[in-house]
């Protein structure tokens, strides 16, 4: 958390808040995730080496910059495509190898990257999306924000185990901005 520059990942006039434990606006009706929010996803995730990792909702870049740091390859999706465009820009420009990021409905994943270790959904969920479900390897965990409104929303850990099953726990309430179907 310490070595990724989160001043770098806000507005400018917000720089002065950038340290703060807290969420910021980022633009068009968005939020850059509160630092506390992120090292506990990213610890939920349990990241290793070798993972691959598919995060739904780039934002910033923020959250998948901090797990690019412990895994072997992020893959980033954002609905919004002048928030994928500046995230890509700004990932490139801090020198990010082994973090690809595209526009598109990660409601949907990226079938073409599965399956993933580990899948962090930055958005608040009515339900589990069946793709991302889909796209879980087998031992891998999903960890999503689920509910019915920013008022009612739990993160969740989604784990399928090695036969297939999948079992849910809740971690703590959230609010996050809402996932987008289509
Ligand atoms: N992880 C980000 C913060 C995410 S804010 C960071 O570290 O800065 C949630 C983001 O999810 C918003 O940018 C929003 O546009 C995006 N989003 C919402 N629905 C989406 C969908 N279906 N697919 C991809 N991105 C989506």
């Amino acid at each position: 958390m310490l070595d990724v520059p989160r001043h770098e990942f806000v507005p400018e006039a917000d720089r002065p808040r950038a340290y703060e434990d807290r969420p910021l606006p980022i633009g068009l009706g968005q939020t850059i995730s509160q630092p506390y929010i992120v090292a506990l996803m990213t610890e939920l995730a349990d990241p290793k080496p070798n993972h691959h990792v598919l995060e739904v909702g780039t934002g910033s870049g923020y959250q998948a910059t901090v797990i690019a740091r412990l895994v072997a390859q992020v893959y980033s999706i954002e609905i919004i495509p002048e928030h994928a465009e500046s995230a890509a820009a700004r990932l490139q420009r801090l020198g990010l190898k082994n973090l690809e990021v595209r526009a598109g409905n990660g409601y949907l994943g990226w079938p073409e990257r599965a399956p993933f270790d580990a899948i962090l959904v930055t958005a608040g969920a009515t339900e589990v999306p069946q793709p991302l479900l889909d796209q879980l390897k087998s031992g891998g965990r999903m960890i999503i924000p689920i509910g019915n409104g920013p008022n009612d929303q739990v993160l969740k850990v989604i784990e399928k185990n090695l036969s297939g099953k999948v079992e849910s726990r809740d971690v703590l309430p959230v609010r996050f901005v809402p996932l987008r179907k289509n």
